[in-house]
């Protein structure tokens, strides 16, 4: 029988909450899953796709991101089932009706996610007194608008380029997802001398072996557009950027989208998780297997939370960039150390190993998980 504890381990999820309120019609569900460093911080997504399972998987992704981070955090995730679409007034109806419905749950912080931005946390702000990823009236480190991710995995890319032969300087790159992760990766990819080459989005994929303008494709995603509308390259649909001819691959858009069906066709060296969980177990296998390094989504893509964890604790947007390039540039070098001094480890296995020492050692030091 599924008593709804199927995916219950040593470590958590602690709470399982569905959120039902037909006044505001509100659906949602809530993924506490480790408490034992602190206050979970997880995004609030909003979607109309998302199974109870992929909640609390992407929240098991914060528990180790947070801890892998060194953060005084647990991780959680929560999920609105809407459009985020949807008519603004709408939004903000809903968006509030979900703050009330947490509001009890001092144990999680929300912060911003797909579908969600830096307004919707000022609205949960304003409603429960709780939320990072806030807009700088209210002191934020507005996330997206730094990059606080895309410069996290580009540091990344730093640390993985300078302990294997790949030179970031000329690097092909390709994005899948041109949103707040993917924008800013490649900018901050091509700042450190890479050249974006293919970015996705719902609508296509574009292509260009002689670098596309990351500017114009900025403006065209500002105008509703999408990256598919550019008037130079080449067009292809939203699976082709996958197999793009590249260096670094960035996936930031939706989880498994590399499985074991389009694996081989992989042409990088690099692939960077921007989103969470992007791969397969298998498939990470596999890229393993054809010696294409996999820098895992919760030791690459922090810089986000690492940003909300500053903010929470009263720090500058400078503080944040400081220490989005110290944790991830020591946390990657340390999984990549391990992986080298094993020779059989996958990266992501690493990074678990890393992050698991770290929620061990704060659950001996706690009778209850709350
Ligand atoms: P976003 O909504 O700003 O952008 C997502 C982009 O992906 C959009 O351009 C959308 O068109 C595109 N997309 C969706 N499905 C696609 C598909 N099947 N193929 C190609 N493109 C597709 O979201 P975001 O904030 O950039 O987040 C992207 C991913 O990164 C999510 O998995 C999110 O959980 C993860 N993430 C985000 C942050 C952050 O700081 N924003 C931090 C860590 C992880």
């Amino acid at each position: 029988m599924d008593n709804g504890f199927g995916f219950a381990d040593a470590i958590g999820p602690a709470k399982m909450i569905y959120i039902h309120e037909p006044a505001a019609g509100l659906k949602a569900i809530l993924a506490i899953d480790n408490v034992a460093a602190g206050p979970a911080i997880g995004g609030t997504r909003m979607a109309v796709d998302v199974t109870a399972e992929e909640c609390f998987r992407l929240a098991r992704a914060m528990t180790f991101k947070n801890a892998a981070a060194g953060l005084p955090h647990g991780g959680a995730k929560s999920v609105i089932f809407a459009d985020p679409a949807m008519p603004p007034a709408d939004k903000e109806r809903l968006v509030r009706a979900f703050a009330q419905a947490i509001s009890d749950l001092a144990e999680y912080i929300p912060g911003p996610d797909m579908g969600t931005d830096e307004t919707a946390m000022a609205w949960i702000m304003d409603e429960i007194g709780r939320a990072v990823g806030l807009p700088r009236v209210f002191g934020g480190i507005p996330l997206d608008e730094i990059g606080a991710t895309g410069f996290g995995l580009a540091v990344a890319a730093q640390i993985a380029s300078e302990a294997t032969d790949l030179s970031l300087k000329g690097a092909r790159v390709a994005v899948q997802g041109f949103g707040a992760v993917g924008l800013h990766a490649a900018r901050f990819l091509a700042k450190r001398g890479a050249i974006l080459v293919a970015a996705s989005d719902t609508g296509g994929t574009i292509l260009d072996p002689n670098g596309l303008d990351i500017e114009k494709l900025r403006a065209l995603k500002a105008a509703g557009c999408s990256v598919a509308d550019l008037s130079s390259g080449s067009r292809a649909g939203p699976e082709a950027v996958i197999a793009a001819d590249c260096e670094i691959l960035v996936p930031a858009a939706r989880p498994d989208v590399i499985h074991m069906d389009n694996v081989d066709g992989i042409k990088a060296r690099l692939v960077l998780q921007g989103a969470n969980i992007p791969a397969t177990l298998d498939a990470e296998r596999r890229l393993a297997g054809k010696g294409i390094l996999s820098i895992p989504d919760f030791i690459a893509n922090a810089g986000g939370v690492i940003a909300a964890s500053v903010e929470y604790h009263g720090g500058s947007e400078r503080t944040a960039f400081e220490e989005i390039e110290d944790k991830i540039a020591r946390n990657t070098r340390a999984v990549l150390e391990r992986v080298r001094a094993s020779g059989a480890v996958l990266p992501r296995e690493a990074a678990v190993e890393l992050a698991h020492a770290r929620i061990d050692r704060a659950m001996a030091l706690r009778r209850y998980h709350r």
